[in-house]
């Protein structure tokens, strides 16, 4: 299976990507991980979008179509993906639909989900993520105080090394957050239009629990 998975920052597309990715037993491509780790290794890579990164804008198209082409490219993606944070603009949904095309593959489905932008603030002032398995957790939910170890993987905080388990994106103020929004509205929905002409595409309801929309995403996927 090949799905796409859309949306605003912070409207739960990671979190759900785990879930469908446990549930279909696809590789989960996600650009935005790809980038960070980047980032953290200090590669040449990580070193050219930092700044863009961290501003909230959107790293080139013709950076980001080497990079999926080259992913899309290896061995442990053949017996499918979610591409998740990959298209994010008109021209890079247009370069997915043609390497697809070039290799004979479709998209089978396309989730754009979506929530209110004051709902997805609030989300994601609280976020944070493991440093080690990427999963993704609010603040509101564990007491608002930053936990010492990941609940998922166990993963513990490193304090010789001033390492926290778990920690908050660059990118994750209220001012970059409210700027993504308004780079999602400009340059990623024009994305999931285009994706359309090309495949099924449904759009999902964010709000609610992570059960109730990962509920609705399942029923879109069967
Ligand atoms: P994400 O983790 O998907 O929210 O992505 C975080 C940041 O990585 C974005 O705000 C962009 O700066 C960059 N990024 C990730 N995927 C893309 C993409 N497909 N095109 C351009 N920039 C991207």
């Amino acid at each position: 299976m090949r799905i796409v998975i859309m949306g605003p920052p912070g409207v739960g597309k990671g979190t759900q990507s785990h879930q469908i990715v446990r549930d279909k037993g696809v590789t989960h491509i996600s650009t935005g991980d790809i980038l960070r780790i980047a980032i953290r290794r200090g590669t040449e890579l990580g070193k050219k979008v930092q700044k863009v990164m961290n501003a909230g804008d959107l790293v080139s198209d013709e950076l980001m179509m080497e990079l999926i082409k080259h992913r899309l490219s290896e061995d442990d993606v053949k017996t499918g993906w979610l591409l998740d944070g990959f298209p994010r603009t008109a021209m890079q949904a247009a370069g997915l639909a043609e390497l697809l095309d070039d290799i004979d593959q479709k998209v089978d489905m396309v989730l754009v989900i979506s929530a209110p932008a004051e709902e997805i603030v609030r989300r994601l002032a609280g976020r944070i993520t493991c440093r080690v398995c990427n999963e993704v957790m609010n603040l509101v939910g564990l007491g608002n105080e930053t936990p010492k170890f990941c609940p998922f993987c166990g993963n513990a905080e490193d304090e010789s090394r001033h390492k926290p388990a778990l920690y908050q994106r660059a990118d994750d103020t209220e001012e970059t957050i409210r700027h993504r929004l308004e780079v999602f509205r400009k340059k990623t929905l024009p994305a999931a239009w285009i994706l359309e002409e090309h495949y099924p595409l449904a759009e999902i309801d964010g709000m609610g629990t992570v059960e109730e929309v990962g509920k609705r995403i399942a029923d879109v996927l069967e």
